[in-house]
């Protein structure tokens, strides 16, 4: 595919002092953690650039509220977010070599393959709904050294922001908790959503994994949108020396999840106040 005409302008940067050899790209690996409004978007202009490979992994079905956003269409509602995805560029550009996964991200039976799917990749990026996932993949992209962005919007939809981590060198996710951002971190469920704000997020992630896979221009830490003032924030993300994640007192978190699911077998899953009653039928 290197020789064809659609990649002319991009490769025309060079003649306006960017270093870059684009064909770089098309052996580069990108890991969509979520194809919902950020990652749909970014996808899809990687596809348009000629990433070599795109693995798309998402639990979620298309629905009606999310027609408000780029991407997805009406005829698209019940279905797989990967399945459109992939159909959909696949028709932007039949070159990408993309590989699906209609799975959840954090599941225990998911682990192994989603660490594999890691290490194949350049990069990660990630733009899930919940913070518990967003934890999980900073946990899982920190120790095994991969770079990755996350990048989301605020549930009010008049905010979003793009963090690149470079493990045990910038600010992991865990570290920004410390961090003064001059607002709350985002990466919940939004409430409301613009798609103005959303496709601001998807170029500013794009812009910047660009930028890191090419190796050309400044890549900052990380990019704070604020869509009422149309300010940017750029700031730099140091580590937290105390992050239980990159800093010092770092612990193996999947040693004590695997604790936590043996005491869960342990007691056939049920609660506390179960088992209380459990054993007080025993004691009659
Ligand atoms: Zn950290």
């Amino acid at each position: 595919m290197n020789d064809k005409k659609r990649y002319l302008r991009l490769k025309n940067l060079k003649e306006f002092g960017v270093d870059i050899t684009w064909e770089n790209l098309f052996s580069k690996t990108v890991l969509f953690a979520g194809v919902g409004g950020v990652g749909s978007i970014a996808a899809e202009m990687f596809a348009r650039c000629g990433i070599g490979k795109m693995i798309l992994i998402d639990l979620d079905i298309v629905e009606e509220v999310n027609l408000n956003r780029l991407f997805y269409t009406q005829e698209n509602i019940g279905k797989p977010k990967v399945e459109v995805a992939k159909e959909i560029l696949t028709k932007i550009n039949r070159d990408v070599e993309i590989e699906t996964y209609h799975s959840d991200i954090c599941a225990i039976d998911f682990e192994e393959k989603f660490e594999q799917l890691i290490k194949e990749s350049d990069l990660v990026i990630s733009s899930l709904d919940n913070i518990p996932a967003r934890l999980y993949i900073n946990e899982k992209c920190v120790q095994l050294r991969k770079e990755y962005i996350d990048s989301g919007a605020s549930r009010s939809g008049l905010g979003g922001y793009v963090h690149l981590v470079i493990p045990f060198k910038t600010a992991c996710y865990q570290c920004t908790g410390s961090i003064d951002l001059g607002e709350k971190k985002h990466g919940e469920p939004c409430t409301a959503s613009l798609p103005s704000t959303i496709a601001i997020i998807a170029s500013l992630t794009v812009e910047i994994a660009l930028k890191h896979l090419l190796n050309f221009g400044v890549i900052p830490d990380y990019i704070g949108f604020n869509a009422l003032t149309d300010q940017y924030i750029i700031q730099k993300m140091n580590r937290d020396p105390s992050c239980y994640i990159c800093g010092e007192r770092k612990t193996n978190l999947k040693e004590q999840r695997k604790s936590l699911q043996e005491i869960d077998e342990l007691t056939e899953g049920k609660t506390v106040d179960e088992l209380i009653q459990n054993l007080d039928s025993h004691e009659k």
